[in-house]
C-alpha cells in the first residue's frame, strides 16, 4: 500500500471539492494499494473519499487475497449473484456521505459503468477527472518499487535467453513464443506484461506484429519485444537477434538504431526533458537518413502498468527526475524489407540511467 501517495490524492479532491474518487484502472489500484489483480469482467474499484479511510471493493472470491497485500483499509466483496453497485452505494453513502462529486478516471471507466453510477447518484458531479492526477502520482518511483522493477527486468533477460535457444531454421515465431511462456511459467513467472513478441525477417518491419506461422529462416533478423509482471511490476525490453550471418544492409539499420538507443540512454540524467531525449534518438536516425522509417515515440513510462507517465515524444516538457522509470525504444522500420527495434527500460539515478534488463545489445549473431 501507498499511504503517502493515497494522501496525496485526498489533498487534491479536497482542493478541488470532490467527495470521493473511484479509482478502476487495475494497474494504478495496485500502485496505490499494494493489491495486484485482473479482475475480467468482474468490478475491482478502489474508493478514495477526500477525508476518511478508503476501501477496496472486489469480487468475493479475491478478498482473502486482497486483505493478505499490503493493504491494510478495508476490503468488501460481492458475489457474483449479488448486485455489486448497490453494494458500493450503500457502503459510500455509509462510511461517507452522500456524494454531490465523485471525481472518475475517465480514461479508465467504461461507459456503461459510468452511466450505472449517474443513476446511482443521480445529480452528482462527475466532471472531474483524476487520470493525469494518478500518472503524475506515479511517476517517481522509490527505491523500493525500483527493485521489484529491477527483479522484474531480470526475468526478461531470462525470457531473451529461453527465446534465442529456441531460434532455429523452420521454427514458427508462434512456437518461440510459446516456448518463452511456457518456460517462464514453469519458474513462477504468473504473467506477461504483454503478448510476446517474435517476428521474423520482414514480419518485423510491423513495429505491432502478431508472431505466427512465419518461420525463421537465416540471414534474417528476429525481434524480440517482452516482459513480465513480477509482484506487481512491469518489465519490457527489445532486443534484434540475427539467425545466421546477416546482411550488410541489415547490420547498417542495426547498428543504427542501436547507437540512437545508446546516444539516447546516455543522455538520461535529471533535468534533461522528455522531448530532449526523443530528439536525441531521432537526430541519429534522421541524419543517417531514416528518419521517416522510425516511425512512433521514444519511450513510456513504465511501473505497475506496462504504458504510463512520462511519454518520451516530441512537444512533451516535462523535466525527468530522479526515480522515474521509462523504456529508450527506437526502432527502424522499412516495409518489406527490415525491422528492428531496441529498448531497455531504465531508471533514473542522480547523474544518469540504469537499465533493468542487462542482455547484451551487441548485435547477437545465432548459428
Ligand atoms: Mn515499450
Ligand atoms: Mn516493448
Amino acid at each position: 500500500m501507498n499511504q503517502s501517495k493515497i494522501t496525496e490524492l485526498q489533498e487534491t479532491l479536497q482542493k478541488n471539492g470532490a467527495d470521493l474518487a473511484y479509482v478502476a484502472d487495475p494497474g494504478r489500484i495496485a500502485y496505490l494499494s499494494g493489491y495486484s489483480s485482473d479482475p475480467h469482467e468482474r468490478i475491482l474499484a478502489l474508493f478514495i473519499p477526500a477525508v476518511g479511510n478508503p476501501f477496496l471493493f472486489t469480487p468475493a472470491l479475491e478478498i482473502e487475497d486482497a486483505q493478505n497485500s499490503s493493504w491494510t483499509y478495508d476490503v468488501l466483496g460481492y458475489l457474483d449473484s449479488e448486485n455489486p453497485w448497490q453494494m458500493i452505494k450503500e457502503a459510500i453513502v455509509s462510511r461517507y456521505q452522500v456524494p454531490k462529486k465523485i471525481a472518475l478516471e475517465k480514461n479508465a471507466l467504461t461507459l456503461d459503468r459510468f452511466e450505472i453510477l449517474q443513476s446511482l447518484f443521480s445529480g452528482c458531479d462527475f466532471s472531474m477527472d483524476i487520470t493525469s492526477t494518478l500518472q503524475q502520482l506515479m511517476l517517481i518511483k522509490t527505491d523500493s518499487e525500483i527493485k521489484t522493477m529491477t527483479e522484474a527486468g531480470a526475468w526478461a533477460d531470462e525470457a531473451f535467453r529461453i527465446g534465442f535457444n529456441a531460434i532455429k531454421a523452420g521454427v514458427p515465431e508462434a512456437e518461440i513464443v510459446a516456448e518463452i511462456e511456457y518456460q517462464l511459467k514453469k519458474q513462477g513467472v504468473a504473467q506477461m506484461s504483454f503478448d510476446t513478441i517474435v517476428l521474423a525477417g520482414e514480419n518485423a518491419a510491423s513495429p505491432h506484429g502478431v508472431p505466427g506461422t512465419n518461420q525463421i529462416k537465416e540471414n534474417e533478423l528476429v525481434l524480440f519485444d517482452l516482459g513480465v509482471i513480477w509482484k506487481g511490476y512491469c518489465s519490457d525490453a527489445t532486443r534484434t537477434v540475427a539467425y545466421k550471418e546477416p546482411t550488410a544492409f541489415q547490420k547498417e539499420i542495426y547498428d543504427l538504431t542501436l547507437l540512437a538507443q545508446e546516444t539516447a540512454q546516455k543522455a538520461v540524467r535529471p533535468g534533461v526533458t522528455a522531448a530532449q531525449l526523443d530528439a536525441i534518438a531521432r537526430d541519429v536516425i534522421t541524419e543517417a537518413g531514416y528518419g521517416e522509417y522510425f516511425n512512433h515515440r521514444l519511450g513510456h513510462g513504465i511501473g505497475t502498468t506496462v504504458h504510463e507517465f512520462p511519454s518520451l515524444v516530441a512537444g512533451n516538457d516535462l523535466v525527468i527526475e530522479k526515480g522515474m522509470c521509462f523504456s529508450l525504444e527506437p526502432g527502424i522500420y522499412i516495409p518489406g524489407k527490415v525491422g528492428v527495434r531496441i529498448e531497455d527500460c531504465v531508471y533514473v539515478t542522480d547523474d544518469g540511467c540504469v537499465p533493468f534488463t542487462k542482455t547484451s545489445k551487441e548485435l547477437m549473431i545465432l548459428d
